[in-house]
């Protein structure tokens, strides 16, 4: 090979070696996820890391793993989330979204990811509430823009329930009903039964849920490609058995 033939080969080795490694190197695409983390134990801030964990957390980062996308996680107020990824200020949410027909019209849910209904919490010392029978006469305290919200301004509608306080966040809903503020929470049941087990046996919870919900994560209508990974990874994920041990881990009996 002569020299200037030596020189070509050689920029076109470098130039196929450059491609090849950037592609094979190439950032994954980073969405950016929100939720609001006083909702154990699907989203929690661990108090030692500073750090967002939970079930939805370890769902959402095992989505991206199966379909090779990145997530920063971040926290936001709950009803601020939604609106977030109106904007587009957010890829996704996946913060205990009930599905419901009014937020569907705004944004996509991503298929159900698991099963939840909204409970009654109240303080193990007021005996004056035995059954859902016992609210005509007392005050609810909820989180804002939840469905607990939704179902505790029905309940009120009815007859069934005096007042309605509204929170802005669950730790805020909690800690009302705890100082006696409010007589009972009404709010999504694994997250009242985090509540009482982290209470000391302050608070318990009624027997009877009030009806049955599944959540999904929020995505932008814009944005339906997003959809579709995280639809196919949440297919593969359960198919693979990787939900089974994320659900074990928050879920079973230690
Ligand atoms: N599941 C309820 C809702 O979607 C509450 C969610 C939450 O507080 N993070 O409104």
């Amino acid at each position: 090979m002569n020299k200037s033939l030596k020189c070509i080969a050689s920029a076109v080795l470098l130039v196929v070696v450059t491609f090849f490694s950037r592609s094979a190197f190439a950032d994954s695409e980073v969405y950016t996820v929100a939720m609001e983390p006083t909702f154990p134990p699907f989203e929690m801030l661990d108090s030692k890391t500073g750090k967002i964990t939970g079930f939805d957390v370890d769902l959402i980062k095992a989505i991206a793993k199966d379909q090779g996308f990145e997530v920063e996680i971040n926290a936001l107020g709950f009803d601020g989330l939604i609106p977030a990824v109106l904007t587009g200020k957010l890829d996704m949410s996946i913060s205990g979204f009930t599905i419901t027909d009014k937020r569907a019209k705004v944004i996509n849910f991503s298929d159900p990811y698991i099963d939840a209904g909204i409970g009654v919490m109240k303080r193990s010392d007021d005996d004056s509430i035995q059954t859902l029978d016992d609210l005509k006469d007392k005050t609810a305290v909820v989180q804002i823009g939840s469905s607990g919200q939704k179902v505790a301004e029905d309940l009120k509608e009815s007859g069934k329930l005096k007042a309605v306080v509204v929170m802005d966040n669950v730790a805020l809903a909690v800690a009302d009903l705890i100082k006696g503020r409010a007589d009972v929470v009404i709010n999504d049941v694994t997250v009242n039964v985090a509540y009482a087990k982290g209470s000391n046996g302050a608070i318990e919870m009624l027997k009877t849920p009030l009806n049955k919900e599944e959540y999904g994560i929020v995505i932008s209508k814009n944005n339906p490609e997003l959809l579709e990974k995280v639809n196919k990874g949440l297919a593969n994920i359960r198919a693979n058995g990787t939900y089974d041990i994320i659900f074990a881990k928050y879920f079973k009996a230690k």
